[in-house]
């Protein structure tokens, strides 16, 4: 089949750009090289819709973070994703700092930021009992969300909407000819007029693929901490130190995640490997030192994970840390819409770049509007965010409500078997996990593992993966292991 547009990258951004033109009479395909969507920097982030603030005045930056997170409260609400406004401090701990952010105050109203507030020792007090600070900017545009559940939900939207969805499909080679893209992939061949270039880390090399050339993506680690939910009070919004001057990063912070942990990070690092996703040990203590700078009384004995995201960074490292979005039709390859440097805040500005990507396609090609368009996604409310009038009623009509898989996060045997039979056919126990929280809790999947390997081999015949092919969790059974071992001796 030919499509109008193929979208190369399931992340936020990607999914966000192929829901906003499924508002059209296009032919879309929307492809990914992983097993699942939000596998890129769109599942491993902070989960901030920023408002602008700390990002230059007059930059695309700027421009499409505000206009992305005006949309913010009603992308969601359409999506049935939780949305949370809670606001950001920027606090000072020495005098110093405190020219930085009147600064900071000035230009984010140069950019049109409302809601700004410099708040002195007994304001930040009364608002954060615990931080430990002498002054904060305050800025009350800022929200919190999921950014999976975004990403899992502008995907499920768009495919109801038309969109050809195809996982593990990475193209390896792109054939521009008579006005065509023709891609070949490890999933088969496909053509499309346009292509959009949303492939994350990975942006650069897909240009090459195109011939386009001279772009390079410099990948930047952050790690993070993740503090069990039971502390979730500690602190009403997020709080931010002031950042080092030319350091290009927000510096660590403390981050109120939707479903009640709090984030602590992310760092910095200029790394080799683009999907090098480790945590490190050296790099999680420095965390947890500046954290205390902030947050005195936290402690380490509640942290229940770290998790790594890789940014795609346009500015090498050691330069002055700052570099635009890049976002255009490539002016010698006609037809290529090209997204690169879609580092922080790429999630809040993801609607307004899928409104940007829209303008340039239909300069090609004709808008006509689709007239079965359907914005809603149904919510999906947890079992454990119901009352409990409400879960008891749940248990009596659907006896699969009854069971516990997750008790952290207590989530159903039949939120479980929903994750399982989703729509986009991802079947693993990270797709499980980031589809109803499964394993995220306390325990990290220490009890609930088992229970969905055992749900996975009932409702699939695949093998049964941690986060797709390649990533195997069984090699065999332990009396065919010890047969072999006693064969061979190996
Ligand atoms: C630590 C960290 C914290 C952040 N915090 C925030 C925040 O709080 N707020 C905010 O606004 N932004 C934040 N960001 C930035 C935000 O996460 C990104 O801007 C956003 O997720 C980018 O989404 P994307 O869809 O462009 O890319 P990605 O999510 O990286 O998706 C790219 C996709 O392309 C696919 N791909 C690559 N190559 C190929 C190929 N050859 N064939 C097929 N598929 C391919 C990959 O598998 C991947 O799924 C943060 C980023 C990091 C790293």
């Amino acid at each position: 089949m030919d499509y109008d547009v193929i979208i190369v990258g399931a992340g936020v951004v990607g999914c966000a750009i192929a829901r906003e033109l499924s508002r059209y009479r296009w032919n879309i395909l929307l492809l990914d090289k992983e097993h699942d969507v939000t596998r890129g920097a769109s599942g491993r982030n902070s989960g901030v819709v920023h408002s602008g603030v700390q990002v230059p005045p007059g930059s695309l930056k700027a421009t499409l973070n505000i206009a992305g997170s005006k949309q913010f409260p009603k992308f969601c609400r359409e999506l049935g994703v939780p949305y949370r406004r809670v606001g950001k401090l920027i606090v000072a701990q020495h005098k110093r700092e405190l020219a930085t952010l009147a600064q900071m105050e000035k230009d984010a109203e140069k950019s049109g930021i409302a809601d700004l507030k410099i708040l002195d020792k007994p304001q930040l007090k009364q608002r954060e009992p615990y931080i430990n600070g002498i002054a904060a900017l305050s800025s009350q545009g800022e929200a919190i969300f999921s950014p999976y559940t975004l990403n899992i939900a502008l995907a499920e939207n768009a495919q109801l909407n038309g969109v050809h969805i195809k996982l593990n499909t990475q193209v390896s080679e792109i054939d521009r000819s008579k006005n065509k893209f023709k891609l070949i992939t490890n999933n088969g061949a496909y053509s499309g007029r346009y292509l959009v270039n949303r492939s994350g880390v990975w942006a650069d090399k897909l240009a090459e693929l195109a011939g386009i050339s001279g772009y390079r993506i410099y990948p930047c680690r952050g790690e993070d901490w993740v503090r069990d939910k039971e502390w979730a009070k500690m602190i009403n919004s997020m709080v931010y130190p002031v950042p080092v001057a030319g350091s290009g990063g927000l510096g660590i912070h403390l981050t109120p995640a939707i479903d009640g942990n709090i984030l602590i990070g992310p760092s910095a690092e200029y790394i080799n490997g683009r999907e090098d996703y480790r945590t490190t040990r050296p790099i999680l203590n420095r965390l947890y030192r500046e954290a205390r700078q902030l947050l005195p009384s936290i402690d380490r004995r509640y942290f229940i994970a770290g998790y790594t995201g890789i940014r795609s960074k346009l500015c090498r490292p050691g330069s002055t840390g700052f570099s635009d979005f890049l976002i255009q039709e490539e002016p010698k390859v006609k037809g290529f819409i090209n997204l690169l440097g879609i580092e922080s805040p790429g999630l809040s500005a993801a609607p307004a770049i899928a409104q940007l990507v829209r303008k340039l396609i239909a300069k090609g090609l004709k808008l006509e509007t689709n007239p079965d368009f359907n914005p809603i996604r149904k919510p999906k409310t947890s079992f454990n965010n119901l009352s409990i009038a409400k879960k008891a009623a749940q248990i009596k009509a659907d006896p699969l409500s009854g069971e516990m898989v997750c008790r952290c996060e207590q989530v159903t045997r039949r939120e479980v078997v929903a994750a399982i039979q989703n729509t986009l056919g991802a079947k693993s126990v990270s797709a499980v996990k980031y589809r109803c929280r499964a394993g995220m809790g306390r325990c990290q999947g220490g009890y609930c593992l088992p229970r969905i390997v055992d749900m996975l081999q009932e409702h699939t015949t695949e093998e049964i993966t941690l986060h797709g092919p390649g990533s195997h969790m069984f090699i065999g059974s332990t009396k065919e292991l010890l047969k072999c071992y006693s064969k061979t001796g190996n």
